[in-house]
């Protein structure tokens, strides 16, 4: 596919996109937009953004087509060679999953608003962009005289870029991976700290895989000029938008930046390489339901924070606050007695990203981070500190990604109880299928390590919830709670 994206300044947040598609003789060519987005597991069905919708031949003859479905149209396009598909996409949502056009910035997620011919998604893809000359470019894939090359669709829709001529960059190398800050939103930037909080947080995710799977990884950072806080992950890169940006010099803002990065970081291994069977590879054209969101956002969320502390990025204070939210929010929904966190994984494609019915659901971020925290602590404790779930989530790695395949519930579970020697089942039938009891085996891990969660009721009749270190922790308290944040 080849495709090329032109500025209009004609409207604002307007873009034209033309593709040009070489037929093989067929009478009918099937264009796909995808209907949702690999990080946001629900339909987003960006074609309502699209305008102006034509074929033309290569003498500019329109072709007639017809809409298969929300998504798709069929072109008519017998004894063509070559045609083009043009129209206009609206870009005017900046988050860190969509598109956004001004005068300044051309910012955009190509599964957003690019096309690809059904049965072809294995094709190479080439963007060419017509923007100023002044404009860098930051992305995940090389982009050479303002052209774009993917070795497919999947690989092009999952290569987000920011393109302007004021965009700060800083890179450095770390773990054999170069590592590149790509800023818009803010003039000017120490990136000292940021430089060194990033190697600290990158070293320790890279020691748990043994590697890190690209050469280059790209950060993405739009700040926008109010409250703001979304990331999405991909194969070599990730968007964080974040705001405002004003604040960035803050302490809480700048812990929660790093909170975030962190996370998205851990994603690059889980979700983006370790990936449910479900979606491997993603189906762009609907639905990709999966359980198993307590794995790939709820392990991840438990790494975002708890390896900020194990690299000595962060101190108990900052971590135990971090936590402690988390912990605020499980207390404060009741789903957690109605539905089980898989189901609710399932569910992200109907009210996921929701609040949605009060108390119907749980969220696969936080109680998926809640049961990978009680994991981590089962394996250290029946193998005697010996093993944890990182070594866990390593051995998903090897057995699965880099064997060419996606994991299922299964895999997990044989790895848990291969890695820690100890059953999982009853953690798996209360804790992921069932509901209500995770009270339990909190009582049980937290008495391990020495911690404690404090209740205090708000005016409105709410939890907030304190997780703290005990007063006196016993000496194998302390020598748990030391190695499960790797102090000894
Ligand atoms: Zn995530």
């Amino acid at each position: 596919m080849r495709y090329k994206l032109i500025i209009s300044n004609q409207e604002p947040h307007f873009v034209r996109i033309e593709t040009i598609i070489q037929t093989r003789g067929e009478h009918f060519l099937k264009l796909q937009l995808p209907s949702w987005r690999p990080g946001r597991y629900e339909l987003a069905n960006y074609a309502k953004n699209i305008r102006s919708f034509c074929a033309i031949n290569n003498s500019g003859t329109e072709l007639v087509w017809k809409k298969l479905s929300k998504d798709s149209w069929e072109i008519s396009c017998q004894g063509l060679s070559e045609f083009t598909i043009c129209y206009e996409y609206y870009a005017n949502q900046f988050d860190a999953g969509a598109s956004y056009i001004d005068s300044e910035i051309v910012y955009i997620n190509p599964v957003n608003c690019f096309m690809y011919v059904d049965g072809r998604i294995n094709e190479p893809c080439e963007l060419s962009l017509e923007i100023p000359d002044s404009y860098k470019i930051a992305c995940q894939l090389k982009s050479d005289n303002k052209l774009i090359k993917a070795i497919n669709f999947d690989q092009f829709a999952d290569s987000p870029f920011m393109a302007s001529s004021k965009l700060l960059h800083h890179s450095f190398e770390e773990s054999n991976c170069l590592i590149h800050f790509w800023f818009y939103g803010i003039e000017t930037l120490n990136f000292r700290q940021l430089e060194e909080d990033t190697r600290n947080y990158t070293r320790i995710q890279a020691k748990i895989f043994g590697e890190i799977p690209c050469p280059e990884f790209h950060f993405l950072y739009p700040l926008l000029p109010y409250k703001f806080r979304h990331g999405v992950e991909h194969s070599d890169s990730t968007v964080i938008a974040m705001g405002p940006a004003n604040e960035f010099g803050s302490p809480d803002f700048y812990d929660d930046f790093l909170a975030i990065s962190c996370h998205e970081l851990f994603h690059l291994w889980n979700v983006k390489r370790i990936r449910p069977a479900e979606m491997f590879p993603y189906d762009f054209t609907r639905e990709n339901y999966s359980e198993l969101g307590y794995i790939y956002e709820g392990v991840t969320t438990y790494y975002g924070d708890v390896l900020l502390k194990r690299s000595g990025v962060w101190n108990w204070e900052q971590y135990s606050s971090s936590i402690s939210s988390d912990f605020t929010k499980h207390y404060n929904n009741n789903g957690r007695f109605n539905y089980s966190l898989a189901n609710s994984s399932f569910d992200t494609w109907l009210d996921g990203y929701v609040p949605g019915v009060k108390g119907r659901k749980v969220s696969i971020y936080t109680e998926g981070m809640i049961i990978a925290l009680i994991a981590d602590i089962m394996i250290l404790k029946s193998t005697s500190f010996k093993k944890r779930l990182d070594d866990v989530m390593l051995a998903l790695y090897e057995s699965t990604f880099k064997l060419g395949r996606g994991y299922r519930h299964k895999d997990y579970q044989h790895l848990l109880e291969e890695i820690s020697g100890t059953s999982f089942k009853s953690y798996f039938n209360d804790l992921v299928f069932g509901k209500g009891k995770y009270d339990q085996y909190l009582k049980e891990v937290l008495e391990l390590i020495g911690c404690e969660l404090e209740f205090f009721k708000t005016n409105e009749g709410l939890f907030e919830v304190n997780f703290r270190k005990m007063q006196s922790q016993s000496v194998e308290q302390e020598h748990f709670f030391k190695t499960w944040l790797g102090e000894n």
